[in-house]
């Protein structure tokens, strides 16, 4: 399984990791990406990573 880890420091807002996630997984709230959705649904295809601007998201596999 993988853990979603976002930096809310060096999230910017863009909101552009939110619409790629296959899982549904991320959702924005106060201008910051959120895990929203289950995190044991994540498959680990790094979409997130690849277009987020700052840097801020971390997958880890457990
Ligand atoms: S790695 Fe893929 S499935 Fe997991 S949160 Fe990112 S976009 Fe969603
Ligand atoms: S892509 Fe990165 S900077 Fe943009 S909302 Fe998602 S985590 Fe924040």
């Amino acid at each position: 399984m993988f853990i979603v880890s976002i930096d809310e420091d060096q999230c910017s807002g863009c909101n552009s990791c939110t619409e790629g996630c296959p899982a549904h997984l991320l959702g924005f709230n106060d201008d910051k990406a959120q895990v929203v959705g289950d995190e044991s649904e994540c498959m680990g295809c790094e979409s997130c990573i690849s277009v987020c601007p700052t840097g801020a998201i971390t997958i880890t596999e457990m």
